[in-house]
């Protein structure tokens, strides 16, 4: 593999020497200065899916095939990776200030593929500023606070995805529904009504298939949940890695290492067997006893997708704000004034009073 993310690793403009950031929506590099733009080159004509097992039993858990500068936040420990020179740069998810001398350099397996930012950072504001002027009984200063574009990060999220052979082996029974007509006693006399029943019959067999992309995030919860709203990307939009892609924003690393993604992903790829099952069994309803899962020809992708994300302070919370890269689809935590509310509910009771004394 011939990327690095080294420090020698510059984005500079051959017109200005200033550094070349990634213009989303595009694949290109631009100056923010002179606005000289440079074409990424597409190195590769499709990306690599590596081989699973290999990775799983040779290479190992820690495996990696690249070094990466990280910073490591003390407050939430998210490990992010910044391209670009900075002087000053804040955690994207908790706002705690990083600080340059904490960089590391950290092994990580190389990201094969990549949906790169549709949006930039003017139409993702446009999309806040519209959200926060709907949302109803939001404080004053919570308008000022959309209005901030330092306070906007563009982040791209890792994910594990898992491409296998599925073959599933099951016994089971075919459940088919009758109806039989029963008669009951009522205080006017003798009724009747049809009751459901269910004939059951042995069935066994298999299915086989291609599983393709099982998504699974590669970053720890904890504190920092992605809604799960905004988190859908077209994969279709998966292009080669570049590292010239990260240039301008920010990239987590996975905390969620390899093998414990892919012990969810057969979590994901069981269900998968179940629903085809049910399907093979056929019948209006089925009962599963036993499955002989295996997955065979696994390979995984490390890919990375993005997302724009707000943290603020309001009244000594925290509130953030999300935005999907790619679709433009918001979600977010917002806070309630007090005071628009209590004036609210004033209004109310004094018009309620009003109307109690013109109607005596
Ligand atoms: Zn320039
Ligand atoms: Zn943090």
């Amino acid at each position: 593999m011939e990327e690095t993310l080294t420090s020698e690793d510059k984005k500079s403009c051959a017109s200005c020497g200033a550094e070349l950031k990634y213009k989303p929506g595009s694949h290109q590099l631009k100056c923010g200065y002179c606005g000289y733009e440079e074409y990424i080159e597409q190195t590769k004509s499709s990306f690599e899916e590596l081989e699973l097992q290999h990775y799983l039993k040779v290479v190992g858990e820690n495996a990696y095939t690249e070094t990466i500068s990280l910073l490591h936040c003390k407050n939430c420990s998210a490990n992010q990776h910044v391209e670009e020179n900075y002087k000053s740069l804040s955690c994207v998810y908790c706002g705690e200030p990083l600080i340059k001398e904490d960089t590391n350099e950290e092994g990580w397996i190389l990201p094969g593929a990549i949906v790169p930012f549709q949006l930039d950072a003017r139409k993702a504001k446009g999309i806040f500023k519209k959200w926060v002027a709907k949302i109803w009984f939001a404080p004053n200063n919570l308008k000022r606070a959309s209005l901030d574009l330092e306070g906007l990060h563009g982040l791209y999220l890792p994910y594990w995805t898992f491409d296998a052979q599925l073959y599933a082996s099951y016994q089971g029974m075919r459940g088919d529904y009758y109806y039989v007509t029963e008669t009951y006693r009522t205080k006017n006399g003798t009724r009747t009504r049809q009751v459901r029943k269910t004939r059951w019959s042995p069935a066994s067999g298999d299915v086989n298939g291609f599983i393709d992309d099982i998504l699974i995030n590669a970053s720890e919860k904890k504190r920092r949940d992605i809604p799960s709203k905004i988190a859908h990307w077209s994969l279709k939009e998966l292009v080669v890695f570049n590292t010239k892609y990260l240039s301008g924003f920010v990239t987590e690393k996975y905390t969620i290492s390899l093998k414990d993604g892919h012990h969810q992903s057969f979590q994901e790829a069981k269900e998968i067997a179940h629903n085809w099952i049910r399907q093979d069994i056929g019948g209006d309803t089925q009962r599963i006893q036993s499955t002989d899962i295996k997955l065979s020809e696994e390979t995984f992708k490390h890919i990375l997708l993005p997302v724009y994300i707000s943290s603020y302070d309001y009244n000594g919370k925290e509130f953030h704000f999300y935005i999907n890269g790619q679709t433009g689809e918001i979600s977010g935590k917002r806070p309630y004034s007090f005071w628009k509310i209590f004036f609210l509910v004033l209004l109310i009771v004094v018009i309620i009073a009003v109307i109690a004394i013109f109607a005596q």
